[in-house]
């Protein structure tokens, strides 16, 4: 395989698809916006499912790493109702590997080991059509050529409008992120409360979830049904006046849980928004979409998995049927295309039911995921 090839994004999706790419000894050019790895917090932690994430670690030959870095500990799962009632405790078993957990950045430096990632490359367009192959235009002004132009710039991924015209919109749920730092010592009654894993508590349009990572961090996340607008009143920067608006809109919830919120810091804002259940495109050649830039859906543990599977079968099927990459592009299409659409519907139920104004269909949604719980 002769192509110039480039992926937009550095994320999971750019980097399995670049890693995959440079296990089979190809080059692809990594155009990253962020100025380096640790310019932006990395995030919380995520769950690598058996089939899908680890899968692509399989891929790019990262599996057994990824199995001495991770925390199968972290599948446990609590849910409270908002009284502090334990409804379910589920721990895993000692051999239970379907999801362990693994931070976000842990999975980056991972995934980047020999890569030449090109940090501080924000793309501001990709333009198709071109004789000699596809532009990409920086933000900076300058323009480079390749053959392929992956684009893994997730949800406001500037690659997307060569392929759509389609732009997320608002699922009407929003999620404020706040984090506990070494909690086992600052906060052990909280450490507690989340055990090793994750909690959750639902109430009507509303839940507290918790996650923990690795080194004692835990990542609360408030989430509830708002107007995209709900904040006009309210400085979002200010961290004391987000806490208390969210200390009123779950007034009346158990004092531990509140904890979460009381003794968090640096809260973000993050709206969710999701690109329609089925998003496809008429093929552009020497264009293509991964991860979130495809298939943006809500955060119910499926969008990292796809990001990395979908990079790294697109690597393998450029790398082992060079004769016709257009074919191979086209055909990775059609698969992701209904993979996605499976998940989106999954995930987008999920959301309905989890943040609802029936706290009862949220434990069924736990039921029915993990019936064995
Ligand atoms: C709160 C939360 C929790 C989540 N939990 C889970 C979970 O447990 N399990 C799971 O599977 N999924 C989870 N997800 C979803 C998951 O984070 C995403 O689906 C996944 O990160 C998508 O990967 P990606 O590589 O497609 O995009 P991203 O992770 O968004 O990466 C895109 C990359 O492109 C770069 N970029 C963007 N624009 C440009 C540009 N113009 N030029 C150059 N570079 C650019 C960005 O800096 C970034 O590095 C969660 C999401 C959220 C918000």
């Amino acid at each position: 395989m002769r192509q110039r090839i480039a992926v937009v994004g550095g994320g999971p999706a750019g980097l399995a698809f670049a890693r995959v790419l440079h296990r089979h000894g190809h080059p692809a050019a990594v155009l990253e916006r962020d100025a380096a790895p640790g310019a932006r917090p990395s995030g919380g932690t995520l769950d690598l499912h058996e089939g899908l994430g680890q899968s692509a670690l399989d891929k790019a030959g990262l599996l057994a790493e990824f199995q001495a870095l991770s925390r199968p500990e972290g599948q446990a799962m609590r849910i409270l109702d908002p009284d502090g009632t334990v409804l379910r405790d589920w721990r895993p078993g000692p051999d239970d590997r379907a999801n362990p957990e693994i931070d976000r950045g842990q999975l980056r430096d991972l995934l980047l080991g020999p890569l030449d990632v090109r940090w501080g490359q924000g793309v501001a367009k990709v333009v198709p059509g071109a004789r000699d192959g596809v532009r990409v235009h920086f933000e900076d002004g300058r323009q480079e050529t390749y053959d392929l132009v992956v684009g893994a710039d997730g949800a406001w991924s500037r690659t997307r409008p060569a392929v759509s015209s389609v732009t997320p919109h608002y699922t009407g749920v929003t999620a404020i992120e706040t984090s506990l730092a070494d909690v086992d010592t600052r906060h052990p009654d909280l450490a507690r409360l989340v055990g090793d894993g994750s909690l959750a508590v639902y109430g009507a349009n509303r839940a507290i979830v918790a996650q923990r990572g690795s080194g004692g961090q835990v990542k609360a996340y408030a989430q509830f049904r708002a107007p995209l607008d709900w904040h006009t009143h309210l400085d979002l920067t200010d961290a004391e006046a987000v806490r208390s608006s969210l200390l009123t809109l779950f007034d009346g919830w158990a004092a531990p849980v509140l904890d979460l919120l009381r003794r968090g810091t640096a809260f973000v804002h993050r709206p969710l928004h999701v690109l329609p259940v089925s998003h496809t495109w008429t093929h552009v050649p020497g264009v293509t979409l991964l991860g979130d830039a495809a298939h943006l859906m809500p955060p119910l543990g499926a969008g990292a998995n796809l990001a990395l599977l979908e990079g790294a079968e697109l690597a393998e099927s450029l790398a082992t049927g060079p004769a016709d990459p257009d074919g191979a592009v086209r055909a990775f299409e059609e698969r992701m295309w209904a993979r996605a659409e499976r998940w989106a519907r999954i995930t987008a139920d999920g959301l309905e039911r989890l943040v609802s104004p029936d706290p009862a269909a949220a434990l069924a949604v736990f039921d029915q995921v993990q019936p064995s719980r």
